[in-house]
């Protein structure tokens, strides 16, 4: 199909068989290698040993996974939704993205990114017949670029693809950026979706706000989260949307047509996962932080110029410092030269000027594994001249 055509291949599946070759520590994939909570793989256990998880749930999710998301979306963020017509469960915040894209995109319809872009987004914009608009992540601290995001946005723009936390600059949007996304999604009448699969991975002072709380936002959003990166079983593939019940009722209709519904006993886990109380969800960030400040500051000892991240699994470097001009050169290399892989933005980007010098290293790994990592990269020195 000509349209998939420049989907073909993966950054991750050529840097995965890289890493194979040399037995490279991978910090190019962005899953943890710790699991989740033990209640929940208890909950998914029972459900499937009691027998009430093993056949198809209802196609738009458990009525108690609906509820428990919508009681989390109160709790944590004040936003009312209603279990029963403004909550949809899918397969992963992913098949709900792409869901989403198709029921809401139309052929030639324009849909805005900010590049660097989580990598299905691309693809999800092909399979709507959409047309990809790309916003840069810019300047040394890879901040949205919202003039450009004022400028691209016209009357063939049909939606913005909004992801704060921010995969995989690790930027979290500050408020004053969220309400200029806003403005611009009203003054143009469009629609966002707002991936927010790390709405509980941010760090020090910055804070995960839901676009869909500021004013006049919650009719025009649908707001993604992911049980994958919430609970830390990524494998377990359950997501979700909220949003205004027409909004939801669309992507409903399309979502039914791909998997038709996602696995029940993780449903039943996840639900519970909703409800950990608050400490569960401050160990994780403060165990995530402590990994970010673990990687980030062994990579700037190796003289790696490193964005600071405010949320996600992810730290970005600037390999220019040492003499790339490139990050998927630096990429390309690293495994054979150091065993370590790592994933360069421009696998991310259709301007390959924004993500050219930048290079992304997940930290969502045991401190053990980030520190044989940070070990070999010292053996072998890092500088290209
Ligand atoms: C991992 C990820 C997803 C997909 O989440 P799943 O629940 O695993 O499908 C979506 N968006 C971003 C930004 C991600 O990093």
């Amino acid at each position: 199909m000509p349209r998939m055509a420049e989907h073909t291949t993966s950054i991750f599946a050529e840097m995965s068989t890289l890493a194979l070759e040399v037995g490279a520590v991978n910090l190019g994939q962005g899953f943890p290698d710790t699991d989740g909570p033990q209640e929940l793989k208890d909950v998914a256990k029972a459900a499937i040993q009691d027998g009430r998880g093993n056949q198809y749930p209802p196609p738009h999710g458990l009525p108690l996974l609906r509820e428990a998301i919508a009681v989390h979306q109160r709790r944590f963020y004040g936003l009312e939704v209603d279990p029963a017509s403004e909550v949809v469960v899918g397969t992963g915040a992913s098949e709900v993205i792409q869901a989403a894209l198709l029921a809401l995109v139309d052929d030639g319809d324009e849909v805005v990114l900010f590049e660097p872009w989580f990598d299905i987004y691309a693809a999800g914009v092909s399979l709507a017949r959409g047309v990809r608009v790309g916003v840069p992540m810019a300047g040394p601290a890879l901040r949205p670029d919202l003039d450009r995001l004022r400028e691209v946005v016209t009357p063939r723009t049909r939606l913005i693809l909004l992801n704060s936390p921010h995969n995989p600059t690790g930027v979290v949007f500050t408020p004053a950026e969220l309400a200029e996304v806003a403005r611009i999604a009203i003054d143009n009448d469009v629609l966002v979706i707002a991936d927010e699969a790390y709405e509980h991975l941010w760090f020090d002072a910055s804070r995960h706000v839901p676009l869909a709380t500021l004013p006049g936002m919650w009719d025009r959003t649908v707001t993604v989260g992911s049980g994958g990166k919430t609970f830390s079983f990524t494998g377990w593939k359950v997501g979700w949307a909220t949003g205004p019940r027409e909004l939801i009722a669309a992507v409903r209709v399309v979502r039914q047509h791909l998997s038709y519904v996602s696995g029940g006993p993780f449903q039943y886990a996840m639900a519970h996962g909703l409800g950990l109380p608050d400490e569960y969800f401050e160990d994780f960030r403060a165990d995530l932080a402590a990994k970010r400040d673990l990687l980030s500051a062994g990579l700037a000892d190796l003289g790696l110029s490193v964005v600071a991240t405010q949320g996600t699994y992810f730290v970005t470097t600037d390999v220019r410092g040492l003499g790339y001009s490139d990050g998927l050169e630096f990429c390309r290399t690293l495994p054979g030269r150091a065993g370590v892989v790592a994933i360069p933005h421009q696998a991310f980007c259709d301007d390959e000027s924004v993500g050219a010098p930048y290079v992304r290293w997940a930290f969502c790994k045991q401190e053990s594994v980030l520190r044989d990592a940070l070990d070999r990269l010292g053996s072998a020195g890092l500088d290209a001249r």
